[in-house]
């Protein structure tokens, strides 16, 4: 008997009770293990994520936490080869193993570069400006994130058995949530390598990560309103999902990635010689034999011109006679095997129930010639096109999750878009034109009912990553029929596992409550220059009111001529005069700027190594010949970095004049070192 593979739960290996479910090799047939999860102490892993994971993580700040994401993703390349060949028992080529593994790495490494650029070095985050509350400044209001205190269960596909773990568990761990991780049983040995591998590494704390293998019977009825279910599968066992308990009366919060009738549309400008042609076949046939079509962005519609369906029939039909499929271990197979036999059965039904409505044009769902393996033990399927009837029903309802695609013509660009919201939302779709007015109207028609869209042709043609590929960076989701979920999207996969939190409050104290300074909280002005301070005694709230200067005329002659910005409010006294906002030579912002730096600054060396740049800089109000004016910075945000000796300073900058009317404000961003 194979092994039984064990899970990781409440910080140890678990074994089930019992003898198992067989799971088998998708190319021999043969057994590889068996998975259950009975016995299994569900209450124990929910409890030791809530009391041991979920307070170790969040005692990391988010660079910290990107730290031990970036150790992880290192830890896997290492371990690598060894996910590729288990990764052939689940019928994967070398190509699509790379999507799964290497895909997957990737998505760790670009989560914890984005956290380390875009995030604090806190574990808070502050959404967006503070907002007045009140006229005299003392009641303000501003959104922060925090981290829940629950439990992040991720329910995944068997086609992604590490890209949808890692992409999952990166922005839920760097959101301080930990993860139980419930792997496909079709495919849970591979996650089970690669979950292995990562808890070996010894970089993530206790309770971060847990891997049940088995059925999640039981699991949910465990979890509550800090808790969150992220699913990934079908969309019948998302309706059961939808409908649990918890859910329904328990306020769990349910994210669901479910199936997608993906489609292309070829544009209407394209004809059989534009680059463009050639590049939508190869974007169809590419996505109908990638994990033999077993992805929820796969093309399964192929939405066309009616006057060039026959080409592109001609063409895909040229193209995807040239797949050999077979063993995905020998180099020469371009599709292998799907993933088990009764996915193959499900694959030939769906093409049945495609037939009431369309005709088969190209392959054999029941026949296919098989390299390098024996086609009756493995669960091989040929590439197989159909083409839809007019008014076909079936190809915007059943999702073949295999090789399968259907043609569909359209008369006019509006029916293209119409018949593209006919899946009822969708993953990714993507349109193939050279023309900017058709990529208006298709793209502005598709994007309500679409999480991702492609626009292919020539000029992008080279660098683009392809209709199916998901990107750490962008949104993967797709409304109504896709599951309405969204993952990924770079920081804001983080924050959707965040509470955020609209806290109103004097300066002060949300000064006291962030470690972020308010405009109108406390000022500490103390003889020792702030730039004379590093990170180790500069506090939020440090600041220096300078002396005043007065803005001559010959200063602004002079900057307009040493500058080269003459522009005439600054050198032109009659059309500055006629101007309705200045109504005389005003300063140029800039001026005022660079003046308000020589007020502030503190010449020698010391500490503060670089200035970086400014942020949300504005000019309020006009400084005119003879007005005086000082500036006051204040010490707003610290950010010590992990990796560096230094770390970055904001400071609000605020320069007024002898009305003390706020003239310009800004935030000047420095680099500090940590000790001096
Ligand atoms: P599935 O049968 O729905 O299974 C998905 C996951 O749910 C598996 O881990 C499965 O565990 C688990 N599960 C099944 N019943 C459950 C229940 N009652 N309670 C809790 N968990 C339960 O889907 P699949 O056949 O593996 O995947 C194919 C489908 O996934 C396709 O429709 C495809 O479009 C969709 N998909 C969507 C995306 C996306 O990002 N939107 C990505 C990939 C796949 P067991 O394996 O142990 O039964």
């Amino acid at each position: 008997m194979s092994e039984l593979l064990s899970s990781y739960l409440a910080g140890s290996w678990f074994t089930a009770t019992d003898e198992g479910r067989p799971v088998l090799d998708a190319v021999t047939g043969q057994e590889v293990c068996r998975v259950s999860a009975a016995g299994a102490d569900l209450a124990g892993a929910v409890d030791y994520a809530r009391s041991v994971g979920a307070p170790a993580i969040q005692a990391l700040t988010f660079h910290e936490r990107a730290a031990i994401l970036k150790g992880v993703a290192k830890h896997l390349t290492a371990a690598k080869d060894g996910f590729y060949e288990l990764s052939t028992r689940t019928g994967a080529t070398r190509r699509d193993s790379a999507v799964d593994i290497d895909g997957g790495i990737g998505t760790v490494f670009s989560f914890a570069s984005k956290a380390t650029r875009e995030l604090p070095n806190d574990t808070i985050v502050l959404d967006g400006k503070p907002e007045p509350l009140g006229k005299g400044g003392t009641f303000v209001g501003q959104h922060l994130y925090t981290s829940r205190p629950g439990v992040a269960v991720q329910i995944n596909a068997f086609n992604f058995p590490v890209w949808g773990m890692l992409e999952k568990f990166a922005p839920a761990f760097l959101a301080g949530r930990p993860t139980i991780v419930k792997p496909a049983t079709q495919t849970a040995y591979l996650t089970h390598a690669a979950v292995a591998s990562m808890l070996d590494s010894g970089l993530l704390p206790d309770g971060a990560l847990q891997l049940l293998c088995g059925s999640a019977d039981g699991l949910l009825e465990l979890l509550g309103t800090q808790d969150q279910v992220a699913f990934t599968g079908s969309a019948a066992t998302a309706a059961t999902l939808r409908q649990h308990p918890s859910v329904v009366h328990g306020g769990l919060e349910l994210g669901v990635e479910a199936d997608s009738l993906n489609c292309s549309i070829l544009g209407p400008d394209v004809s059989v010689d534009d680059p463009e042609f050639e590049l939508f076949v190869k974007g169809v046939v590419t996505e109908m034999t990638v994990k033999a079509g077993q992805k929820c962005t796969a093309i399964r519609r192929v939405i066309v011109p009616a006057e060039r369906t026959d080409e592109v029939i001609a063409a895909l039909s040229g193209r995807l006679s040239k797949i050999t499929v077979g063993n995905p271990a020998d180099d020469t197979v371009r599709m292998g095997a799907l993933v088990s036999l009764d996915q193959r059965d499900e694959v030939r039904k769906s093409v049945q129930a495609l037939r009431a409505s369309a005709d088969l044009v190209f392959g054999d769902p029941d026949h296919v010639t098989v390299v390098g393996a024996s086609a009756a033990n493995g669960a091989f399927m040929g590439p197989v096109l159909l083409r839809a009837h007019d008014g076909a029903v079936e190809p915007h309802e059943v999702e073949p999750f295999g090789p399968v695609a259907t043609v569909i013509s359209y008369s006019s660009v509006a029916e293209a878009v119409s018949l593209a919201a006919r899946g009822g939302g969708s993953l990714a779709g993507s349109l193939v034109t050279h023309d900017p007015a058709v990529a208006r109207q298709v793209v502005l028609g598709l994007a309500p009912w679409h999480g991702r869209i492609l626009v292919l042709d020539r000029t992008d043609a080279a660098e683009s990553t392809g209709h199916g590929s998901p990107l750490p960076t962008l949104v993967h989701g797709g409304p109504g029929r896709a599951g309405g979920g969204e993952e990924l999207g770079g920081i804001r996969a983080v924050l959707h596992h965040m509470q955020r939190t609209a806290i109103q409050a004097s300066p002060d104290a949300l000064t006291a409550i962030t470690g972020s300074w308010f405009s109108g909280a406390e000022r500490t002005v103390s003889p020792e220059h702030p730039f004379r301070k590093s990170l180790a005694t500069l506090r939020v709230g440090d600041a220096i009111v300078s002396d005043r200067r007065t803005v001559t005329g010959e200063d602004i002659a002079h900057f307009a001529e040493f500058t080269g910005d003459t522009f005439y409010a600054h050198t032109d006294p009659e059309a500055a005069a006629a101007n309705p906002l200045f109504g005389g030579i005003v300063a140029h912002g800039y001026l005022v700027v660079s003046l308000a730096a020589g007020l502030f600054v503190e010449p020698n060396p010391g500490p503060v190594l670089a200035n970086f740049g400014v942020d949300n800089l504005r000019f309020l109000t006009p400084v005119k010949v003879d007005d005086d004016i000082a500036v006051t910075l204040t010490v707003k945000a610290i950010t010590p970095r992990s990796s560096a000796d230094y770390g970055e300073v904001r400071w609000d900058a605020v320069v007024t004049n002898q009305r003390d009317e706020p003239v310009a404000t800004y935030d000047v961003l420095t680099l500090v070192a940590k000790d001096h």
